[in-house]
Protein backbone atom coordinates (compact mmCIF):
# COMPACT_ATOMS: atom_id res chain seq x y z
CA UNK A 1 0.00 0.00 0.00
CA UNK A 2 1.43 3.18 -0.64
CA UNK A 3 1.47 6.00 1.56
CA UNK A 4 -1.51 7.96 -0.16
CA UNK A 5 -3.75 5.44 0.37
CA UNK A 6 -2.63 4.31 3.45
CA UNK A 7 -3.08 8.01 4.73
CA UNK A 8 -6.97 8.01 3.41
CA UNK A 9 -7.44 4.94 4.91
CA UNK A 10 -6.58 5.97 8.48
CA UNK A 11 -8.59 9.52 8.02
CA UNK A 12 -12.00 6.77 7.01
CA UNK A 13 -10.88 4.81 10.60
CA UNK A 14 -11.13 7.50 12.54
CA UNK A 15 -14.20 8.72 11.00
CA UNK A 16 -15.62 5.53 11.79
CA UNK A 17 -14.60 5.36 15.06
CA UNK A 18 -16.21 8.98 15.48
CA UNK A 19 -19.51 7.42 13.93
CA UNK A 20 -18.99 4.11 16.60
CA UNK A 21 -18.68 5.88 19.68
CA UNK A 22 -21.72 8.38 18.99
CA UNK A 23 -20.00 10.93 18.90
CA UNK A 24 -20.35 12.32 15.04
CA UNK A 25 -21.16 16.12 14.60
CA UNK A 26 -23.98 16.42 11.68
CA UNK A 27 -24.94 19.29 10.27
CA UNK A 28 -28.74 20.73 10.19
CA UNK A 29 -29.13 22.85 7.69
CA UNK A 30 -31.57 25.76 7.91
CA UNK A 31 -33.40 27.57 5.36
CA UNK A 32 -33.98 30.96 6.89
CA UNK A 33 -32.51 33.63 8.60
CA UNK A 34 -31.68 33.45 12.23
CA UNK A 35 -34.72 33.88 14.58
CA UNK A 36 -36.93 32.84 17.33
CA UNK A 37 -38.31 30.47 14.20
CA UNK A 38 -36.24 28.68 11.73
CA UNK A 39 -36.95 26.31 8.75
CA UNK A 40 -35.07 23.22 8.70
CA UNK A 41 -34.29 22.05 5.46
CA UNK A 42 -37.52 19.29 5.64
CA UNK A 43 -39.92 21.80 5.50
CA UNK A 44 -40.62 22.09 9.49
CA UNK A 45 -40.65 25.34 11.10
CA UNK A 46 -39.37 25.18 14.46
CA UNK A 47 -38.48 27.29 17.64
CA UNK A 48 -34.93 28.13 18.23
CA UNK A 49 -33.49 27.21 21.70
CA UNK A 50 -29.86 26.79 20.69
CA UNK A 51 -28.44 29.98 18.78
CA UNK A 52 -25.99 32.57 20.65
CA UNK A 53 -28.71 35.61 19.10
CA UNK A 54 -29.26 36.55 22.73
CA UNK A 55 -30.54 39.60 21.71
CA UNK A 56 -32.16 38.37 18.61
CA UNK A 57 -30.12 41.08 16.27
CA UNK A 58 -28.96 38.22 14.11
CA UNK A 59 -31.66 39.29 11.86
CA UNK A 60 -33.14 42.89 13.05
CA UNK A 61 -34.21 45.14 10.32
CA UNK A 62 -31.85 48.20 11.42
CA UNK A 63 -28.54 45.82 11.56
CA UNK A 64 -29.66 44.50 8.32
CA UNK A 65 -29.78 48.14 6.80
CA UNK A 66 -26.71 49.05 8.43
CA UNK A 67 -24.78 46.02 6.47
CA UNK A 68 -26.58 47.20 3.25
CA UNK A 69 -25.54 50.80 3.95
CA UNK A 70 -21.74 49.63 4.70
CA UNK A 71 -21.68 47.41 1.85
CA UNK A 72 -22.81 50.32 -0.48
CA UNK A 73 -20.46 53.11 1.24
CA UNK A 74 -17.11 51.09 1.95
CA UNK A 75 -17.52 47.77 -0.93
CA UNK A 76 -18.02 44.13 -0.46
CA UNK A 77 -14.40 43.38 0.57
CA UNK A 78 -10.97 44.82 1.18
CA UNK A 79 -8.66 41.86 0.15
CA UNK A 80 -5.86 43.01 2.82
CA UNK A 81 -4.65 42.31 6.56
CA UNK A 82 -5.63 45.79 8.37
CA UNK A 83 -1.74 47.19 8.07
CA UNK A 84 -1.51 47.05 4.13
CA UNK A 85 -4.60 48.46 3.16
CA UNK A 86 -7.39 46.92 5.13
CA UNK A 87 -8.52 49.65 7.36
CA UNK A 88 -11.31 52.51 7.02
CA UNK A 89 -13.04 54.76 8.93
CA UNK A 90 -15.33 52.58 10.25
CA UNK A 91 -12.78 49.82 11.42
CA UNK A 92 -11.32 52.51 13.61
CA UNK A 93 -14.55 54.26 14.70
CA UNK A 94 -15.97 50.69 15.92
CA UNK A 95 -12.80 50.02 17.42
CA UNK A 96 -13.59 53.36 19.69
CA UNK A 97 -16.95 52.13 19.89
CA UNK A 98 -16.22 49.05 21.01
CA UNK A 99 -13.58 50.72 23.56
CA UNK A 100 -16.04 53.04 25.11
CA UNK A 101 -18.72 50.40 25.43
CA UNK A 102 -16.17 48.21 27.41
CA UNK A 103 -14.99 51.17 29.57
CA UNK A 104 -10.93 50.36 28.09
CA UNK A 105 -8.58 52.63 26.29
CA UNK A 106 -8.48 50.26 23.23
CA UNK A 107 -9.48 47.91 21.05
CA UNK A 108 -8.05 45.58 18.46
CA UNK A 109 -10.57 44.16 15.72
CA UNK A 110 -9.93 40.36 14.80
CA UNK A 111 -11.69 37.87 11.80
CA UNK A 112 -13.20 36.04 14.80
CA UNK A 113 -12.48 35.66 18.83
CA UNK A 114 -10.82 32.22 17.89
CA UNK A 115 -8.17 34.66 16.76
CA UNK A 116 -8.15 37.24 19.16
CA UNK A 117 -7.50 34.50 21.53
CA UNK A 118 -4.93 32.82 19.50
CA UNK A 119 -3.42 35.69 18.79
CA UNK A 120 -3.32 37.55 22.67
CA UNK A 121 -0.69 35.69 24.96
CA UNK A 122 2.57 35.13 22.57
CA UNK A 123 2.90 38.55 22.01
CA UNK A 124 2.16 39.85 25.80
CA UNK A 125 4.23 37.15 27.64
CA UNK A 126 7.42 35.95 27.63
CA UNK A 127 9.66 32.43 29.24
CA UNK A 128 9.58 34.45 32.38
CA UNK A 129 5.98 34.69 32.36
CA UNK A 130 2.95 32.42 33.96
CA UNK A 131 -0.30 32.39 32.97
CA UNK A 132 -2.87 31.09 35.21
CA UNK A 133 -6.28 29.44 33.47
CA UNK A 134 -9.91 27.63 34.93
CA UNK A 135 -9.81 24.37 33.87
CA UNK A 136 -12.87 24.76 31.52
CA UNK A 137 -11.55 27.96 29.70
CA UNK A 138 -12.86 27.86 26.61
CA UNK A 139 -10.65 25.98 23.39
CA UNK A 140 -9.81 29.03 21.58
CA UNK A 141 -7.88 30.16 25.18
CA UNK A 142 -5.85 27.07 25.68
CA UNK A 143 -4.91 26.73 22.15
CA UNK A 144 -3.78 30.73 22.36
CA UNK A 145 -1.68 29.82 25.70
CA UNK A 146 -0.24 26.82 24.01
CA UNK A 147 1.19 29.31 21.58
CA UNK A 148 3.17 31.56 24.32
CA UNK A 149 5.88 30.49 26.06
CA UNK A 150 5.12 31.68 29.32
CA UNK A 151 4.96 28.90 32.00
CA UNK A 152 1.49 27.67 32.27
CA UNK A 153 -0.74 26.85 35.37
CA UNK A 154 -4.25 25.57 35.38
CA UNK A 155 -6.54 25.96 38.28
CA UNK A 156 -9.53 23.67 38.52
CA UNK A 157 -12.97 25.02 37.28
CA UNK A 158 -13.94 28.45 39.39
CA UNK A 159 -12.35 27.08 42.28
CA UNK A 160 -10.63 30.33 44.09
CA UNK A 161 -8.99 28.27 46.61
CA UNK A 162 -7.07 26.70 43.78
CA UNK A 163 -6.63 29.74 42.02
CA UNK A 164 -4.68 31.17 45.02
CA UNK A 165 -2.75 27.91 45.16
CA UNK A 166 -1.78 28.12 41.81
CA UNK A 167 -1.04 32.47 42.36
CA UNK A 168 1.49 30.94 45.08
CA UNK A 169 2.92 28.65 43.08
CA UNK A 170 3.84 31.09 39.74
CA UNK A 171 4.77 33.31 42.76
CA UNK A 172 7.44 30.71 44.14
CA UNK A 173 8.68 30.03 41.01
CA UNK A 174 9.90 33.59 40.04
CA UNK A 175 7.01 34.80 37.70
CA UNK A 176 7.93 38.25 36.28
CA UNK A 177 4.11 39.08 35.33
CA UNK A 178 1.55 36.67 35.97
CA UNK A 179 -1.97 36.71 33.99
CA UNK A 180 -5.18 35.33 35.57
CA UNK A 181 -7.38 34.39 32.52
CA UNK A 182 -11.05 33.21 32.69
CA UNK A 183 -14.44 32.82 30.46
CA UNK A 184 -16.76 35.45 31.67
CA UNK A 185 -19.25 33.00 31.20
CA UNK A 186 -18.96 29.24 30.66
CA UNK A 187 -21.15 27.95 27.98
CA UNK A 188 -22.05 24.54 28.77
CA UNK A 189 -23.83 25.57 32.68
CA UNK A 190 -24.19 29.58 31.67
CA UNK A 191 -21.43 29.70 34.98
CA UNK A 192 -20.94 33.31 35.42
CA UNK A 193 -17.01 33.53 36.58
CA UNK A 194 -16.75 35.40 40.09
CA UNK A 195 -14.71 37.77 38.94
CA UNK A 196 -14.64 39.89 41.89
CA UNK A 197 -13.19 37.48 43.97
CA UNK A 198 -10.95 36.48 41.23
CA UNK A 199 -9.72 40.24 41.28
CA UNK A 200 -9.30 40.39 44.70
CA UNK A 201 -6.96 37.38 44.31
CA UNK A 202 -4.97 38.84 41.33
CA UNK A 203 -4.54 42.28 43.38
CA UNK A 204 -3.23 40.26 46.28
CA UNK A 205 -0.66 38.05 44.37
CA UNK A 206 -0.14 41.67 41.78
CA UNK A 207 -1.33 39.60 38.70
CA UNK A 208 -3.16 40.75 35.76
CA UNK A 209 -6.40 39.62 35.19
CA UNK A 210 -8.31 38.87 31.61
CA UNK A 211 -11.56 37.65 30.72
CA UNK A 212 -13.17 35.96 27.61
CA UNK A 213 -16.33 37.59 27.15
CA UNK A 214 -18.02 36.14 23.80
CA UNK A 215 -21.10 34.84 26.40
CA UNK A 216 -21.79 38.29 27.63
CA UNK A 217 -20.79 41.26 25.99
CA UNK A 218 -24.08 43.07 24.95
CA UNK A 219 -26.10 41.75 27.65
CA UNK A 220 -24.73 41.02 30.81
CA UNK A 221 -24.74 43.49 33.54
CA UNK A 222 -27.31 46.42 33.85
CA UNK A 223 -26.32 48.14 30.64
CA UNK A 224 -25.01 45.30 29.00
CA UNK A 225 -21.36 45.90 28.92
CA UNK A 226 -20.12 42.12 30.12
CA UNK A 227 -18.96 40.08 33.18
CA UNK A 228 -16.56 42.79 34.70
CA UNK A 229 -19.78 45.34 34.91
CA UNK A 230 -22.25 42.56 36.47
CA UNK A 231 -19.41 41.81 39.32
CA UNK A 232 -19.06 45.68 39.70
CA UNK A 233 -15.55 45.62 37.92
CA UNK A 234 -16.00 48.32 35.02
CA UNK A 235 -12.50 49.75 34.26
CA UNK A 236 -10.88 46.89 36.57
CA UNK A 237 -9.86 44.06 34.19
CA UNK A 238 -7.04 44.32 32.35
CA UNK A 239 -7.83 42.68 29.41
CA UNK A 240 -10.86 41.51 27.53
CA UNK A 241 -11.78 39.39 24.31
CA UNK A 242 -15.22 39.10 22.75
CA UNK A 243 -16.84 38.17 19.88
CA UNK A 244 -19.23 39.76 16.90
CA UNK A 245 -20.92 36.63 16.43
CA UNK A 246 -23.02 35.94 19.60
CA UNK A 247 -25.47 38.41 20.83
CA UNK A 248 -23.25 41.64 19.07
CA UNK A 249 -24.59 40.83 15.86
CA UNK A 250 -23.66 36.85 14.96
CA UNK A 251 -21.96 37.74 11.86
CA UNK A 252 -18.57 36.64 12.52
CA UNK A 253 -15.91 39.25 14.15
CA UNK A 254 -14.00 39.27 17.30
CA UNK A 255 -11.40 41.80 19.70
CA UNK A 256 -9.12 42.38 21.94
CA UNK A 257 -9.75 45.31 24.51
CA UNK A 258 -7.38 47.07 27.06
CA UNK A 259 -4.68 49.42 28.11
CA UNK A 260 -3.74 51.37 24.45
CA UNK A 261 -0.08 50.35 24.96
CA UNK A 262 -0.72 46.39 24.76
CA UNK A 263 -3.28 46.73 21.94
CA UNK A 264 -0.70 48.78 20.24
CA UNK A 265 2.17 45.62 20.66
CA UNK A 266 -1.00 43.48 19.69
CA UNK A 267 -1.41 45.14 16.42
CA UNK A 268 2.26 45.11 15.99
CA UNK A 269 2.80 41.62 17.11
CA UNK A 270 -0.25 39.54 17.15
CA UNK A 271 -0.06 36.65 14.21
CA UNK A 272 -4.14 36.65 13.48
CA UNK A 273 -4.20 40.26 13.05
CA UNK A 274 -0.54 40.34 11.34
CA UNK A 275 -1.61 37.85 8.82
CA UNK A 276 -5.28 37.28 8.21
CA UNK A 277 -7.91 39.28 6.31
CA UNK A 278 -9.68 42.62 7.89
CA UNK A 279 -13.18 42.21 8.71
CA UNK A 280 -15.49 42.92 6.32
CA UNK A 281 -17.12 46.55 5.77
CA UNK A 282 -20.61 45.03 6.22
CA UNK A 283 -20.16 43.51 9.66
CA UNK A 284 -18.27 46.64 10.30
CA UNK A 285 -20.65 48.69 9.61
CA UNK A 286 -23.54 46.45 10.94
CA UNK A 287 -21.47 46.17 14.27
CA UNK A 288 -21.69 49.56 14.82
CA UNK A 289 -25.10 49.57 14.22
CA UNK A 290 -25.67 46.90 17.24
CA UNK A 291 -23.79 49.34 19.76
CA UNK A 292 -26.14 52.14 18.85
CA UNK A 293 -28.93 49.99 19.87
CA UNK A 294 -27.29 48.80 22.55
CA UNK A 295 -26.33 51.97 23.97
CA UNK A 296 -28.82 54.06 22.86
CA UNK A 297 -31.59 51.45 25.02
CA UNK A 298 -31.35 48.55 27.53
CA UNK A 299 -35.10 47.19 26.07
CA UNK A 300 -33.41 44.09 24.53
CA UNK A 301 -31.31 43.13 27.61
CA UNK A 302 -34.50 43.64 29.65
CA UNK A 303 -36.34 41.41 27.81
CA UNK A 304 -33.62 39.05 27.34
CA UNK A 305 -33.47 38.71 31.04
CA UNK A 306 -37.58 38.70 31.73
CA UNK A 307 -37.38 35.79 29.21
CA UNK A 308 -35.10 33.87 31.09
CA UNK A 309 -36.29 34.50 34.36
CA UNK A 310 -39.50 33.07 32.69
CA UNK A 311 -38.39 29.99 31.43
CA UNK A 312 -35.96 29.53 34.47
CA UNK A 313 -39.28 29.36 36.52
CA UNK A 314 -41.60 27.61 34.33
CA UNK A 315 -39.22 24.50 33.30
CA UNK A 316 -38.03 24.39 36.86
CA UNK A 317 -42.12 24.61 37.56
CA UNK A 318 -42.39 21.59 35.19
CA UNK A 319 -40.31 19.49 37.10
CA UNK A 320 -37.06 19.81 35.35
CA UNK A 321 -34.16 20.06 37.10
CA UNK A 322 -31.91 22.98 35.58
CA UNK A 323 -28.28 24.10 36.43
CA UNK A 324 -29.05 27.39 38.64
CA UNK A 325 -28.25 31.24 37.79
CA UNK A 326 -29.49 33.67 35.89
CA UNK A 327 -27.68 33.74 32.58
CA UNK A 328 -30.09 32.95 29.33
CA UNK A 329 -27.62 29.72 29.45
CA UNK A 330 -30.18 27.08 30.66
CA UNK A 331 -28.82 23.51 30.72
CA UNK A 332 -31.90 21.07 31.75
CA UNK A 333 -30.49 18.28 33.36
CA UNK A 334 -31.25 14.91 31.95
CA UNK A 335 -28.18 13.28 33.17
CA UNK A 336 -28.62 10.16 30.84
CA UNK A 337 -26.81 10.72 26.85
CA UNK A 338 -29.42 8.14 25.38
CA UNK A 339 -32.54 10.29 26.78
CA UNK A 340 -31.01 13.61 26.74
CA UNK A 341 -30.83 12.78 23.27
CA UNK A 342 -33.92 11.40 22.66
CA UNK A 343 -35.79 14.00 24.50
CA UNK A 344 -34.09 16.18 22.01
CA UNK A 345 -35.37 14.19 19.26
CA UNK A 346 -38.95 14.39 20.57
CA UNK A 347 -38.83 18.02 21.25
CA UNK A 348 -38.00 18.55 17.46
CA UNK A 349 -41.03 16.35 16.65
CA UNK A 350 -43.21 18.79 18.88
CA UNK A 351 -41.88 21.88 17.02
CA UNK A 352 -38.84 22.84 19.80
CA UNK A 353 -35.05 22.91 18.48
CA UNK A 354 -32.86 22.56 21.51
CA UNK A 355 -29.88 20.18 21.62
CA UNK A 356 -28.36 17.53 24.08
CA UNK A 357 -24.96 17.67 24.90
CA UNK A 358 -23.39 14.28 26.23
CA UNK A 359 -19.27 13.16 26.74
CA UNK A 360 -17.17 14.37 25.95
CA UNK A 361 -18.85 17.97 25.27
CA UNK A 362 -19.81 17.82 28.80
CA UNK A 363 -18.63 15.37 31.84
CA UNK A 364 -19.48 11.95 31.81
CA UNK A 365 -22.96 11.53 33.46
CA UNK A 366 -24.10 15.11 32.94
CA UNK A 367 -25.69 14.92 29.58
CA UNK A 368 -28.32 17.73 29.60
CA UNK A 369 -30.40 20.10 26.74
CA UNK A 370 -28.68 23.12 26.44
CA UNK A 371 -31.25 26.07 25.69
CA UNK A 372 -30.42 29.54 25.21
CA UNK A 373 -33.09 32.49 25.38
CA UNK A 374 -33.34 35.37 23.15
CA UNK A 375 -34.71 38.15 23.14
CA UNK A 376 -36.30 37.87 20.09
CA UNK A 377 -38.53 35.05 21.90
CA UNK A 378 -42.27 35.87 22.96
CA UNK A 379 -44.11 34.30 25.37
CA UNK A 380 -46.10 32.25 23.26
CA UNK A 381 -42.56 30.80 22.32
CA UNK A 382 -41.44 29.83 25.95
CA UNK A 383 -44.96 28.69 26.85
CA UNK A 384 -44.77 26.28 23.99
CA UNK A 385 -41.48 24.85 24.58
CA UNK A 386 -42.13 24.61 28.47
CA UNK A 387 -45.65 22.35 27.27
CA UNK A 388 -43.59 20.47 24.47
CA UNK A 389 -40.61 20.13 27.53
CA UNK A 390 -43.19 18.34 29.82
CA UNK A 391 -44.80 16.35 27.60
CA UNK A 392 -41.70 14.65 26.33
CA UNK A 393 -40.22 14.51 29.77
CA UNK A 394 -42.90 12.45 30.87
CA UNK A 395 -43.29 10.46 28.02
CA UNK A 396 -39.42 9.09 28.63
CA UNK A 397 -39.99 9.00 32.32
CA UNK A 398 -37.64 12.12 33.10
CA UNK A 399 -40.16 14.06 34.99
CA UNK A 400 -43.13 12.22 36.72
C1 LIG B 1 -17.78 31.37 20.74
C2 LIG B 1 -16.60 31.56 21.60
C3 LIG B 1 -15.36 31.88 21.05
C4 LIG B 1 -15.12 31.95 19.58
O1 LIG B 1 -15.77 33.06 19.01
P1 LIG B 1 -15.71 33.27 17.42
O2 LIG B 1 -15.83 34.72 17.23
O3 LIG B 1 -16.86 32.49 16.88
O4 LIG B 1 -14.40 32.72 16.97
C5 LIG B 1 -14.31 32.14 21.93
N1 LIG B 1 -14.46 32.06 23.26
C6 LIG B 1 -15.65 31.71 23.82
C7 LIG B 1 -15.77 31.64 25.30
C8 LIG B 1 -16.75 31.44 23.00
O5 LIG B 1 -17.89 31.08 23.56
Amino acid sequence: MNTATHFYEHIQNELDNIHHAGLFKEERILITPQGALVRIQDGREVINFCANNYLGLSAHPAVIAAAHHALDTHGYGLSSVRFICGTQDIHKQLEQRLSSFLGTEDTILYAAAFDANGGLFEPLLGEQDAVISDALNHASIIDGIRLCKAKRYRYTHDNLNDLEAQLKQARADGARHILVFTDGVFSMDGTIAQLDKIRELADRYDALLGIDECHASGFLGPTGRGTHEHCGLLGKVDIITGTLGKALGGASGGFTSGRKEVIALLRQRSRPYLFSNTVAPSIVGASIAVLDLIEGSTQLRDKLAANTAFFRREIAAAGFEIKPGIHPIVPVMVYDAVKAQALSKRLLELGVYAVGFFYPVVATGQARIRTQISAVHEMAHLQKAVAAFSQAGRELGIIA
